[in-house]
């Protein structure tokens, strides 16, 4: 990923004014965001706070108001496909595999598609084998991912928590330049969810940028560069993992909770 990084470079994402609404109830009064290239962004906040509505809307599965740029590009009135292209990539909270395809397969499918043309591009460009699409890529993919090694493993054959990984995978499939993960840690155990924060952390470590949605406050605070607090549909905090710990009205609205059903809500 050759991505341009540090405060003067065009935000990986950059989203103003979002707002959504659901059969005239706000889901989503007012939602600003800036991602950096290279930074993990953990968005948090209470149940019905808005935060699978704002990653909805930013990669257009609903309608919203505001604007969604993506390394500088307008996305705001483009269909998800496009925003794909655009580079943005997601996860869904539900882990939705294909239950007859192997680990790999499900990479192959979400790649964008190899024609005629790749194929020939290929044979006269060889640096393009890892493009997107390509094996080599998807192995990378799988590599980074611990997942190497299950490859040709059908996806129903593995645990819960390597099934959520999958999905991870599947979504770097297209090379996204913003990942947006909803609840990629729910359902996994203390040690599942610190492996996977360790293998985020690297991933935007490479350059890449993501938010990270989930209640599992202890991974969010462990691996994100900043944290936005969501809170009735509006942003209601933001800064630092410990500015954000410290912050009182973030312990009112909801690390309270948090804290008090063991670092796990929801
Ligand atoms: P959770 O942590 O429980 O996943 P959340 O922060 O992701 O919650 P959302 O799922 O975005 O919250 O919901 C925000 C608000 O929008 C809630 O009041 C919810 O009931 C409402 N909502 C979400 N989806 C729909 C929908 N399809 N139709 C109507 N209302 C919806």
């Amino acid at each position: 990923m050759e991505r341009t990084t540090g405060p003067t470079a065009t935000p990986a994402l950059e989203v103003r004014g979002l707002g959504v609404t659901y059969g005239g109830i706000s889901a989503v009064s007012d939602v600003s965001l800036r991602v950096a290239p290279g930074e993990l962004v953990g968005l948090i906040g209470p149940n019905g706070a808005g935060k699978t509505t704002t990653i909805d809307a930013i990669t257009g599965f609903v309608p919203h108001r505001g604007t969604v740029q993506v390394l500088g590009a307008d996305v705001s009135s483009a269909p998800p496909h496009r925003r794909v292209r655009a580079g943005l990539a997601r996860t869904w909270q539900a882990v939705e595999l294909f239950e007859d395809l192997t680990v790999a397969e499900h990479l192959r499918v979400a790649s964008p598609g190899s024609g005629v043309r790749d194929l020939l591009a290929d044979l006269v460009r060889p640096g393009r084998a890892s493009r997107p699409g390509s094996g080599d890529h998807d192995a990378a993919i799988l590599e980074r991912l611990g997942l190497a090694e299950l490859a040709d493993t059908v996806v129903t054959d593995l645990p819960h928590g390597t099934q959520k990984l999958v999905g991870v995978a599947r979504a770097l499939a297209t090379d996204p330049a913003v990942l947006l993960l909803d609840e990629p840690a729910a359902g996994l155990d203390v040690d599942e969810s610190r492996a996977f924060g360790g293998r985020l952390r690297a991933l935007v470590d490479d350059g890449r940028s993501a938010v990270l949605v989930d209640h599992d406050v202890e991974l969010v605070m462990a691996t994100c560069d900043r944290v936005v607090v969501l809170d009735f549909g509006a942003v209601i905090a933001e800064g630092t993992p410990s500015g954000i710990q410290s912050d009182l009205r973030v312990q009112e609205a909801y690390l309270g909770t948090a804290v008090d059903d063991g670092g796990a809500v929801g």
